[in-house]
């Protein structure tokens, strides 16, 4: 067989440019991340042990994450196994029904500060509120507990709602979850302009890279205010741990589209330093 020297040219281009690709790529399969949002709740205990979820965050190069449960067990059962990884985050519900009426129930107060005495947690959430709820005398003991102890505080509200507790307490370090999930960009956008010591989660916010590209918008803001934002899954239900490394491939794809130096930041150098960890 007589080859064509033109053909074996042009597979040679097709065979460098598909390397191309796979280099502009590669470094964003092998970011770190640091999964800022996960849960390890008791209806997620029976499907995946805290050995099967380690070895999930290991295969999907998830080296941190930032963990709460309801109960709190789930969160210990991971550190415990993995200190030097899992940011332990004190959540205030001891089963899911405190999430209606953790505002305003004292004896939550009490379950915190007994908890806090083991001195492992990074933070006090997530917790749910609306900007009506930021007042409640449960909400202020909870910011009065994370200033004195050094804790960031975790609330999933919309734009009003941290606008409000960024008011009310501004001695505490927030993290807004899902950067306000709903808000439409000139929201969130308009939120983190305003308030520089926001730091804004963006789990579920699907808005930020619809079909797998990065909206332009959100790129442009990233690259503005590369400092403010981290990523997260939610492992919210336990289908979410079904979905995880899915989920995983689709926040590398987006970051790959960002300036290397930017996407480290939001992939794990972030959450590091906001969390505390080395
Ligand atoms: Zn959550």
């Amino acid at each position: 067989m007589v080859t064509n020297p033109m053909a074996r040219v042009g597979s040679s281009l097709i065979l460098i440019c598909l390397v191309g690709l796979l280099a502009t790529s590669s470094w964003a399969q092998e970011l770190p991340v640091f999964d800022a949002h996960i849960h390890y709740s008791q209806p997620d205990w029976s499907s995946y042990s805290p050995e099967a979820i380690l070895a999930l965050l290991d295969n999907t190069g998830v080296r941190w994450a930032v963990v709460s449960s309801t109960p709190d067990d789930g969160t210990l059962r991971l550190y415990e196994k993995a200190p030097g990884r899992i940011a332990p985050v004190l959540r205030p519900y001891r089963t899911r029904a405190d999430m209606g009426t953790c505002t305003t129930d004292a004896s939550i107060v009490a379950y915190v500060q007994e908890r806090l005495k083991r001195g492992v947690y990074k933070g006090l959430g997530e917790f749910h509120l609306s900007v009506a709820q930021a007042t409640d005398p449960v909400v202020k003991d909870l910011a009065a507990l994370g200033a004195r102890h050094s804790l960031f505080l975790y609330a999933h509200t919309d734009a009003a709602g941290i606008e409000e507790l960024l008011r009310l307490y501004p001695g505490v370090r927030w993290l807004w979850a899902h950067a306000g999930l709903g808000e439409p960009f000139e929201v969130v956008a308009r939120v983190i302009d305003r308030h520089p010591a926001l730091m804004s989660e963006l789990s579920l916010k699907s808005e930020v890279a619809a079909g797998g590209t990065l909206d332009p918008r959100w790129k442009d803001l990233f690259l503005r205010r590369p400092d403010r934002f981290l990523v997260g899954t939610d492992t919210w239900v336990t289908s979410q741990w079904d979905r995880f490394a899915q989920i995983q491939t689709g926040v590398r794809a987006w970051l790959g589209q960002l300036p290397r130096d930017v996407a480290e930041k939001i992939a794990y150098r972030n959450a590091r330093k906001f969390v505390g960890l080395p």
